[in-house]
């Protein structure tokens, strides 16, 4: 596995592989990897000659003063295992001072999509992540770059980006991992203890339970919030948010347009989020199971 650390090399590799006829992949992390990351490798694959490039890098700058980032997980060596064995041609790991050089200036704002929701409870936190973004696109000059669905509204700024600023690449997203309990894949997740371990899959029962009652016909957007924070109080998990939205505009969902159910909860030392189309039915196994009067009076 080649490892790149500079932009000027990662620029020449990319332009190569172009110039000898493979389109180039880029799949942007920061590392700590799980088979949610392996899963992008995979789709950037599936591109006939395709070059993948895998970022690893933890971007100071979408993360708050008071947030994880001296402490989010670091474990180069089992990542970089794991993308070799994922097929993977290149990792770019650059340090802090190759991404932010003395006199680095610009942020890219994005506008109104990211000051909602997660925009508002991270403050600055997508202009970290689209500024970063803009820069290992102009590093890796991929055709296009594989995002998850996890991160719901972080790909719908990424597309904003990329459409307002025409820069050419194609944003593929990719549909979110989940361990056999429901709960959706995330580096943080090991910061979990087993009690939290055990309580986190309230995220998934909960956006299943949206999913659920929208199959028995309920369009009431506050309808299906409470029902979603419902499940979560009772696991003892009071979310941050607990909404239905646009995926567009992260704002009120419209009639003909798709729903999402969008969630954020603190889960012991993790803030963990999740999402799912609340038309999809593709989690209704988590449903959580409601005691009916003859099962409680057996
Ligand atoms: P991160 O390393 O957390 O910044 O994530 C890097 C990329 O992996 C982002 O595009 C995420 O949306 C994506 N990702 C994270 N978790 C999952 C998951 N469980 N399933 C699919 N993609 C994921």
């Amino acid at each position: 596995m080649k490892v790149i650390e500079t932009i000027a090399q990662l620029q020449a590799q990319s332009r190569a592989w172009r110039a000898a006829g493979h389109p180039v992949a880029l799949v942007p992390t920061m590392g700590a990897l799980h088979a949610g990351h392996v899963s992008l490798v995979r789709a950037a694959l599936e591109e006939p000659r395709a070059r993948v490039i895998v970022s690893i890098f933890v971007n100071p700058l979408q993360f708050g003063p008071a947030e994880d980032f001296s402490r989010y997980p670091r474990s180069f060596a089992d990542d970089l295992a794991a993308v070799t064995r994922a097929g993977a041609h290149t990792v770019f790991r650059p340090s802090v001072d190759e991404m932010y050089p003395p006199g680095f200036e610009t942020r890219v704002n994005v506008g109104a999509v990211a000051n909602r929701l997660e925009g508002e409870a991270r403050p600055g936190h997508f202009e970290g992540v689209a500024t970063v973004v803009a820069r290992l696109l102009g590093a890796a000059i991929p055709d296009r770059a594989y995002f998850g669905q996890k991160d719901a509204q972080q790909l719908t700024v990424i597309r904003r980006m990329v459409t307002d600023l025409a820069i050419p690449v194609e944003i593929v997203g990719r549909p979110t991992v989940r361990e056999g309990d429901g709960l959706a894949m995330s580096s943080r997740n090991r910061y979990l203890g087993a009690g939290d371990r055990g309580r986190a899959p309230a995220l998934v029962r909960a956006l299943a339970e949206a999913q659920a009652l929208y199959q028995d016909g309920i369009r009431t957007v506050t309808e299906l919030e409470t029902a979603m924070r419902q499940v979560l109080e009772e696991a003892g998990l009071p979310p941050e948010y607990a909404r239905v939205i646009d995926p567009d505009s992260f704002d009120t969902p419209v009639a003909g347009r798709p729903w999402l159910a969008v969630i954020a909860a603190r889960v012991g030392p993790a803030r963990l989020i999740d999402n799912a189309a609340v038309d999809a039915g593709n989690l209704l196994a988590f449903r959580p199971v409601h005691h009916s009067a003859s099962a409680v009076a057996v």
